[in-house]
């Protein structure tokens, strides 16, 4: 799973320099300060990598492969702070158990067979799990996540399964280069979530914006940006973003 180690200093440095981004951006858009929070996504880099986040204040932190995400979760359990897991990869019904098992929240929700065995399979001794429904803004046939015009009926049932709690909406948009244009991709799914808010008033979560386009992502209502090369470095290993 690993790749070279960055040194804690250097960890320090990019996740304030990540942090200030953030605390700009609110500024520039008018949004609350503290409204927009950093998941530090640390799919592909090694543990050492997620202690020096650690040292450094950073609580929260997405993976997106199940397996090596385990092994993280198990080597950190002990720890006196321990992280909060997000997993943020495509959910495949093989692996709902371990999801539901080990993550607080759970962010590519997109069929409700999926959402279902996470309810199931979610252990009585934890708090409902988090999750987010992944939209496919683009239409994109490659990429997952439900289209806008199901996102109301699958709320709808997410919401009556006991073991989750629906908390918001997620999309991965397909980069532009126009801020202009990003920022109105991301404003659809601002959209969406302002649709939902009255039968939803629990939804406060729209998790939208990575390190190239967390400002446009910001602009238009994001309160969770998912941050992985800013933070971390370049991943060597090829990843598929699903
Ligand atoms: C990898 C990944 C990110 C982080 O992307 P960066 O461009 O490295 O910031 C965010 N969200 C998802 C779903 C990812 O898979």
């Amino acid at each position: 799973m690993s790749q070279t180690a960055s040194s804690t200093s250097d960890l320090g440095a990019a996740l304030a320099a990540v942090q200030a981004r953030i605390r700009a951006a609110e500024v520039r858009f008018e949004r609350p300060a503290g409204s927009v929070s950093l998941l530090a996504v640390s799919k592909t880099k090694p543990l050492s990598d997620i202690v020096a986040a650690m040292t450094a204040g950073q609580r929260a932190f997405g993976e997106n492969y199940v397996d090596e995400a385990l092994e993280k979760i198990s080597a950190l359990s002990d720890a006196s702070d321990s992280p909060e897991w997000h997993y943020i990869g495509a959910i495949q019904s093989r692996k709902t158990a371990d999801i539901a098992g080990q993550f607080a929240w759970a962010h590519g929700v997109d069929r409700l067979k999926v959402a279902q065995r996470l309810s199931r399979q979610r252990p009585e001794s934890l708090p409902a799990l988090n999750i987010c429904l992944q939209v496919n803004l683009d239409a994109e046939a490659s990429k997952a996540g439900v289209d806008p015009t199901e996102v109301p009926a699958l709320a709808a049932q997410c919401a009556e399964l006991p073991g989750l709690r629906v908390r918001g909406l997620m999309a991965i948009p397909a980069p532009r280069t126009d801020f202009d244009e990003q920022r109105a991709v991301f404003a659809q799914l601002r959209r969406l979530a302002e649709q939902l808010q009255s039968a939803h008033p629990q939804m406060d979560t729209l998790s939208m914006g990575m390190s190239a386009d967390l400002e446009a992502a910001i602009a238009e209502g994001s309160t969770l940006v998912r941050v992985g090369t800013a933070v971390f470095g370049a991943r060597s290993k090829p990843t598929h973003i699903a």
